[in-house]
């Protein structure tokens, strides 16, 4: 039986016609699927119950698994979600001052292999499906309201397992969803995807208007950056500087820069002023990260007084650069720390 959540819109109301339906029917039933995450066809209350049950034996409605949730002593919760095929993702809840964030993935792993990242080492199983994607917001949302948690879910970032550019067709379809306003209703300054710069789709995820830009840029010269993120030697640094510099921005956005601090390895006076120079021309702000160690890792996080050596730089130089405090250490769920795991 085909799972309802994987079929296109079209071919839904193809299938309505067939019926003898009538087409505001597919909109039913996409916003009980997409708007309030049904698990069976029996809770569309405003349709015939005629026409349920000819659903119910057509098609099955089958979300993926909250496998487990760990919580950090910060109050991050971090879910590992099974998928239908018994692949792992996770999922991690980030409380802010009055709202949640909610870090979703885009793929099982991931095929780019940066270094310093947890999610890296584990390899590329494959890509997620656009309601896979948007399942991740469901779950955390009916977690919320389940566990009568204080605050709201309001900003979703693309940050989790994977790169989503690689996997651009998913993940525009499920923007789609997360944007519309019969179904999430999360406006596009409540998203943002973060990319190492795949140059062949960053355009297209700039004109369609569906989130915010965030860059892991993690070094300012160009032989670093392909060293410790191998993959970016496909996407050169001076041709994603270029794209940055005539990405499509409205009037107040600015790209996000992520800069993960390396001790020793990015953190230099020198690659601050790097920095300073190649982002000229390039309406952003800087998120810098300090580096969240892994077990078996090979680099270490800098000193206080080093990150503060480097955020100086930034603010000398007239740039915005926020220190990010990443939470959920304790649990692996900080950035870049990520690997679906059982235990
Ligand atoms: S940092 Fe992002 S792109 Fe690099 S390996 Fe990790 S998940 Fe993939």
């Amino acid at each position: 039986m085909r799972n309802i959540l994987e079929v296109e819109k079209e071919d839904l109301l193809a299938w309505f016609l067939t019926q003898g339906e009538q087409k505001f029917r597919v909109e039913q039933v996409w916003q009980w699927l997409w708007g309030k995450g049904v698990e069976n066809f029996y809770e569309m209350t405003n349709i015939s119950k005629l026409l349920r049950e000819r659903l119910n034996e057509t098609f099955s409605i089958s979300w993926p698994k909250l496998n487990k949730v760990s919580v950090s002593r910060d109050g991050t919760h971090k879910f590992l979600i099974k998928l239908e095929d018994n692949e792992l993702i996770e999922t991690v809840l980030i409380p802010e001052k009055d709202h949640y964030t909610l870090c979703i993935s885009s793929q099982v792993g991931c095929p780019l292999g940066c270094t310093f990242c947890h999610t890296g080492q584990m390899g590329f199983k494959r890509n997620l499906k656009a309601y896979e994607i948007v399942a991740q917001v469901i779950l955390a949302k009916k977690f919320i309201q389940e566990h009568g948690l204080a605050r709201l879910l309001r900003n979703i970032v693309y940050m989790g397992m994977g790169e989503p550019l690689l996997n651009w067709q998913e993940v525009k379809k499920s923007l789609v969803i997360l944007n519309h306003e019969k179904y999430l209703n999360f406006s596009k300054r409540r998203i943002t995807l973060s990319t190492i710069g795949v140059l062949d789709t960053l355009r297209l995820f700039g004109d369609s208007k569906l989130g915010r830009l965030a860059v892991s840029l993690h070094a300012s010269f160009s032989t670093l950056r392909t060293k410790i993120m191998p993959a970016t030697s496909k996407w050169p640094l001076e041709e994603l500087l270029l794209a940055l510099e005539q990405y499509p921005l409205e009037p107040r956005e600015r790209i996000t820069i992520e800069y993960i601090l390396l001790n020793g390895v990015n953190d230099s006076k020198e690659d601050a002023l790097e920095l300073v120079r190649i982002l000229k021309g390039i309406r952003c702000k800087i998120n810098l990260i300090k580096y969240n160690p892994w077990p078996g890792s090979a680099y270490k996080s800098p000193s206080e007084e080093r990150i503060l050596a480097f955020e100086k730089v930034l603010w000398d130089h007239n740039l915005t650069a926020i220190l990010r405090k990443s939470k959920g250490e304790d649990i692996l769920a900080a950035c870049g720390q990520l690997r679906a795991s059982v235990n």
